[in-house]
């Protein structure tokens, strides 16, 4: 296993992402209760999250871009329309570019989802 060339930034995109799925989760809870009760305090959550669950996205964009796999030279956490490589198929819920971010996010090695080329982001 080696280890990947740009971890850093690897990590920051795993952290990012996390984080969106966080405040995607959070808008939704907010969607969800504001089905029984919408007052005004409702309104400004539900604001708040969609505009920082936005801003994250918008961060992370040039951290995705930024880098790539030494092997294959795409990114591991883009998934595009592609079939994901064997090696990287996981039968544990999340796959393909989540499962990268979910690893890189937990400091375990990670596969390529385009190579099955096993990394390490330490
Ligand atoms: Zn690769």
């Amino acid at each position: 296993m080696q280890s990947y060339p740009k971890s850093r930034l690897i990590r920051i995109d795993a952290w990012l992402a996390v984080l969106a799925w966080v405040l995607l989760l959070l808008f939704m809870t907010g969607v969800v209760l504001s089905w029984t009760s919408f007052e005004l305090q409702g309104k400004r959550v539900l604001a708040w999250a969609i505009g920082a669950l936005l801003l994250v996205v918008v961060l992370r964009l040039p951290v995705t871009l930024g880098h790539r796999c030494p092997v294959c030279q795409k990114r591991p956490t883009v998934q595009g329309f592609a079939p994901i490589h064997n090696l990287a198929k996981y039968d544990k819920g999340l796959d393909g570019w989540s499962r990268v971010v979910w690893n890189v996010f937990k400091n375990r090695p990670f596969r390529c989802i385009h190579c099955g080329e096993q990394f390490s982001a330490e």
